[in-house]
């Protein structure tokens, strides 16, 4: 894979990278149609990381389909794929001493009730940037605490790489896409509309005026709650630190986990209390 990039830049051509964990939707798709504007090539890439997931998460089950993947990514004008068998060598991940933490950003949220998440995920990203060394490297504001891992990850480690987010591809009804969502039943996928219509109830109630922070996420739990979600967490956050101010005073962004039937889906969406 290095080699492959080395000669497009001997050539003076630039790289654009896209991780990802396969079972490509249009979520995915849209990332590679913004990193074709941003390089010469674009490089995906597919691993499903066995170090973010928790033994009693869904690393066996997580869905995959790597022939229709690549036929999408040729497709679309990808120029090379990189499907690595392991990226731990030897004894898998368990065997892997070094890792990378990204303190303070990896703790709430998704942090708080996956411990392990962001150390695998921070150091798979800079092992996927030391193989493929590209230019610039996109990530979706779905997974937003990913991407601002990532980001302090690159600027206090300088590697060389421009960090790019772009924003959450959505169905038609509002669920954020997720490979994760075929998991979910039909009625199930019905009820899990209360996520993205949660994050739509805490704009409005911010733009009403209601800048407690408190009384904004019990409003939105209990909407996911009485659809029959099973709430992780609910949290409003400055966009950069990820911390919980008690009052919004300026942009926020307002961020769920929930369960439904056994499917862990997250989303978020940007408020801006000003430019409501
Ligand atoms: P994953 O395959 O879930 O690891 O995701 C790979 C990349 O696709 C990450 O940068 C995700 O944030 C991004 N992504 C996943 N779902 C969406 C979506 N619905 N809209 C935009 N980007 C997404």
């Amino acid at each position: 894979m290095r080699a492959w990039t080395r000669a497009r830049r001997a050539q003076g051509e630039t790289i654009a990278f896209v991780p990802t964990m396969g079972y490509l939707h249009e979520g995915h798709l849209s990332l590679i149609r913004g990193a074709l504007s941003l390089a010469d090539h674009v490089v995906a890439s597919i691993y499903v990381n066995p170090s973010q997931f928790a033994p009693h998460e869904d690393f066996e089950t997580y869905p995959r389909d790597t022939e229709r993947d690549l036929s999408a990514l040729e497709s679309l004008g990808c120029s090379a794929v990189f499907v690595p068998d392991t990226l731990y060598g030897q004894g898998g991940a368990p065997a892997q001493r070094a890792w990378i933490e990204v303190s303070e950003l990896s703790a709430p949220l998704c942090g708080a009730s996956r411990p392990h998440f962001f150390r695998g995920v921070a150091t798979v990203v800079a092992k996927l940037f030391h193989i493929v060394e590209p230019d610039t490297a996109v990530f979706g504001d779905k997974d937003f605490q990913q991407r601002r891992v990532i980001e302090r990850m690159v600027e206090d480690l300088d590697l060389p790489v421009r960090i790019v987010g772009l924003p959450i591809v959505r169905e038609p009804d509002g669920l954020a896409m997720s490979s994760r969502n075929v998991r979910l039943s039909s009625e199930e996928r019905l009820r899990a509309r209360a996520v993205p219509q949660s994050l739509e109830l805490a704009e409005r109630l911010i733009s009403a005026g209601e800048l407690d922070v408190d009384a904004v996420r019990r409003q939105v739990r209990s909407h996911i709650e009485s659809a029959g979600g099973e709430v992780d967490y609910v949290a409003i956050v400055d966009p950069d630190s990820l911390q919980t101010p008690d009052r919004v005073s300026g942009p926020v962004r307002v961020a769920v986990a929930a369960t439904f039937g056994g499917v862990r889906l997250i989303d978020n969406r940007p408020v801006d209390p000003r430019g409501a």
